[in-house]
């Protein structure tokens, strides 16, 4: 841009980038859900899934390029950190997902809600996600408000405390996959940083601050013969009760991915469990699986480029 005084110029092509996300596949479930892997102009691989649901479309969007965390069910983990997306890079995902599900600037007939719960841990890039957020929300672009997103965290406690002091916020959903400490060490490294009691007082200054109608939401994945017993849900209810939470759990039956050890619990065990649960006055809810097959479920995100059926994009974009 020779019309641009030199000075410019040159700050420009130091500090800022001019990058489109590339889409280097996309992947088509039998059941409908969709998977996009990216690459980032410095080749990261970032993955977007679009969920079709029969009252309201979801985007599951992802925060990061892997994640740092280790939680020993997720293959995310096994990519460690690659780097953070910035805002645009996440507005990007939604916006692709969007266009590709409904047309270029067609708007959703029924809206979307968009989730936080892709790969990465979005507190960890909690001022580009917030960023992001606020761009969404923009009345003459995506007008996707924050009431519509949730983001879910493994439990990073201070963006937890920060996030319940802003007013105009996406919902929040916080993953325990265990019940105690001595469990949750194991299976999410980060809880040795913020176990359970810090996590769940921090939890519960957030139920403080919700409007009446509002709830947020515990995700539980089921690890067959690992946390899936009669007493690991009694203790869970107790757990929540003990903090006066009123927040409901998903559970989520666990998504195979090799090379992880783990099984998922039966239908009979999850329905167990959430009866208990229930007996207890916690309400949980059983999440169905989306897009196995095509590596899209939760905990599948590791920017595999092997899945059936397999569609080269050609047309897409
Ligand atoms: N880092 C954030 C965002 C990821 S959300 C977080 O931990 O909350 C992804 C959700 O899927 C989390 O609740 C996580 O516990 C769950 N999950 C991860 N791996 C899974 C797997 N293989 N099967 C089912 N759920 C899984």
């Amino acid at each position: 841009m020779t019309d641009l005084p030199k000075e410019l110029r040159a700050t420009l092509s130091e500090q800022v980038v001019v990058a489109t996300l590339k889409l280097e596949s996309r992947y088509v479930s039998t059941d409908g859900t969709r998977r996009y892997l990216f690459r980032t102009h410095d080749n990261r691989p970032v993955e977007t899934v679009f969920i079709p649901e029969e009252r309201r479309d979801t985007i599951c969007f992802s925060s990061q390029s892997g994640c740092p965390l280790q939680c020993t069910f997720c293959l995310t983990a096994q990519l460690g950190l690659l780097r953070n997306l910035t805002a645009g890079e996440i507005v990007e995902q939604i916006i692709f997902a969007l266009n590709d599900a409904y047309g270029v600037g067609v708007k959703p007939p029924r809206g979307t809600n968009l989730v936080g719960m892709g790969a990465g841990e979005p507190f960890l890039n909690f001022e580009e996600l917030m960023k992001g957020i606020r761009i969404i929300k923009e009345p003459r672009g995506l007008h996707i408000v924050p009431n519509r997103v949730t983001v879910s965290t493994a439990g990073i406690v201070p963006r937890i405390r920060e996030l319940a002091k802003i007013s105009d916020r996406p919902h929040l959903a916080v993953s325990l996959a265990a019940p105690t400490d001595e469990l949750r060490d194991e299976l999410m490294p980060i809880n040795k940083k913020w176990p359970l009691e810090e996590l769940l007082s921090a939890c519960r200054e957030f139920e403080r601050s919700l409007k009446p109608n509002e709830r947020m939401t515990f995700e539980y994945v089921m690890l067959a013969g690992v946390n899936d017993a009669d007493e690991h849900a009694r203790q869970l209810a107790n757990l929540l009760n003990r903090h006066d939470l009123s927040a409901k759990v998903n559970l989520i039956p666990h998504n195979q991915a090799e090379p992880l050890p783990y099984r998922p619990s039966s239908t009979e065990r999850v329905e167990t469990f959430r009866e208990i649960l229930e007996s207890k006055g916690v309400h949980a809810f059983v999440r169905r699986p989306r897009g196995r097959d095509i590596l899209a479920a939760c905990g599948q995100l590791a920017a595999r480029s092997q899945a059936l059926p397999l569609e080269i994009a050609k047309e897409v974009g």
